[in-house]
């Protein structure tokens, strides 16, 4: 076999749904000596990195963690700690991500029920109220922003109903933890997980959970034991809460990485992170729609952490991201099931969410289309971009 020559990965710019770009402090923290996972130093950084994400999660609850794998593993690890064989779990789906929970609660032996919303539109809190009234269920799951579509579910409303009629709420904040305003606590969310890579900016592989302390009763109350052994809360509780008796080895530059992206994180604080997603989406939605695109989503419930756009009559969109990559390094996703071909998915979460990101993309997006025969001034979007920061 012939030598493999060094790693070199070029340098992109992510703009796509994830993962974002990470910042040279949180690379350069994972570069740290790597510690045992039992070693005395490492724990004081679980504590510490528990405490940063009660921060950005805004709530007290005692088991917030991270589980070790993407945002699925979170997913995952809540489902199977919630749903025994033949519980009922009503689940809202306007997009991919509900649908990956529903195929997950289905394979914990949940009745399932499904509230669909078309792609693009909000999950309506009357129709879970429908269908909660039809039978009582122990969990009712919808996605925060559901990153196929763009749309930011509104989530006081869902929250009320479900707990009027005794069910749980699950909330899926992979693509909004850190980038808009979820205060669990508040809000009265019962069980919530993201994911490290999206708009909290480290790299991916660590899903952030939050558990409130009446569902860990619930957990502990199970007729059954839960499934996954990895997953299984009350074993990982032992790790990350006060025994801290092996469950499986952490990992640990993982750790690291998402510490000091919490850090900075904390250093802007969330009011200012929250604002400055705001601020780049409307300068984002502005230039796109300067180059004549429409946008996909109604604003009112439009994710600032990731627009969706609708690709023009005739462009072959794939053959434009191509050339976003070859030619600026730019990243950005195609639609995903019934919306492949038809759309863009843009992010600005975490790190990527800056001025130069924007004005790059909509210059080198406006002049592909240009190029390739759409009748737009290619100098439109960044034109109306500086005019939505400068309003
Ligand atoms: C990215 C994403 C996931 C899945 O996370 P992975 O890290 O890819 O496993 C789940 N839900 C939403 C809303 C997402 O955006």
């Amino acid at each position: 076999m012939a030598a493999i020559g060094e790693l070199k990965p070029p340098e992109r710019i992510l703009l796509g749904p994830g993962p974002s770009m990470v910042p040279p402090r949180v690379l350069q923290a994972m570069a740290s000596p790597v510690l045992g996972h039992l070693d005395p130093a490492f724990l004081a950084i679980m504590d510490e990195t528990m405490n940063l994400l009660r921060y950005v999660f805004q709530t007290e609850n005692a088991l917030t963690f991270p589980v070790s794998g993407t945002g699925s593993a979170g997913m995952e690890a809540c489902l199977v700690n919630l749903l025994e064989p033949g519980d009922r779990a009503v689940i809202g789906v306007n997009g991919f991500f509900g649908q990956r929970m529903v195929e997950m609660a289905r394979r914990c032996g949940a009745d399932v029920t499904v509230v669909e919303a078309p792609w693009g539109q909000a999950v309506d809190p009357e129709e879970i109220r429908r269908a909660l009234g039809q039978g009582k269920a122990k969990v009712v799951a919808v996605v925060h922003v559901e990153t196929s579509t763009g749309v930011l579910q509104p989530l006081e409303e869902v929250v009320e109903v479900a707990h009027a009629y005794g069910a749980v709420t699950l909330v899926d904040a992979v693509a909004s933890l850190g980038g808009v305003n979820l205060p669990v606590d508040k809000w009265g969310i019962d069980i919530c997980y993201s994911g490290s890579q999206k708009c909290l900016s480290a790299p991916p592989g660590l899903s952030p959970v939050t558990v409130s302390d009446h569902i860990r009763q619930a957990v502990n109350g199970r007729k059954i034991p839960v499934q996954s052994w990895y997953l299984d809360f009350s074993l990982l509780k032992t790790y990350w809460g006060g025994e801290r008796v092996y469950h499986h080895t952490a990992p640990v530059p993982m750790i690291y990485a998402l510490h000091e992206a919490l850090r900075i994180v904390q250093e802007e604080g969330l009011e200012a992170r929250f604002a400055r997603h705001a601020t780049h989406a409307k300068a984002l939605w502005a230039g796109l729609e300067g180059l004549g695109l429409r946008l996909f989503v109604p604003e009112p419930i439009r994710s600032p952490t990731l627009t969706t756009v609708e690709v023009p009559e005739g462009i072959d969109e794939a053959a434009v991201r191509r050339r976003l990559l070859s030619e600026y390094g730019i990243e950005i996703a195609g639609g995903l099931g019934p919306l492949r071909g038809r759309i863009w998915r843009i992010g600005l979460m975490g790190h990527s969410a800056q001025q130069r990101n924007v004005f790059l993309l909509l210059a080198a997006l406006g002049t592909i289309l240009h190029e390739m025969g759409v009748r737009v001034d290619p100098g439109a979007g960044v034109v109306a971009a500086r005019e939505a920061y400068t309003s």
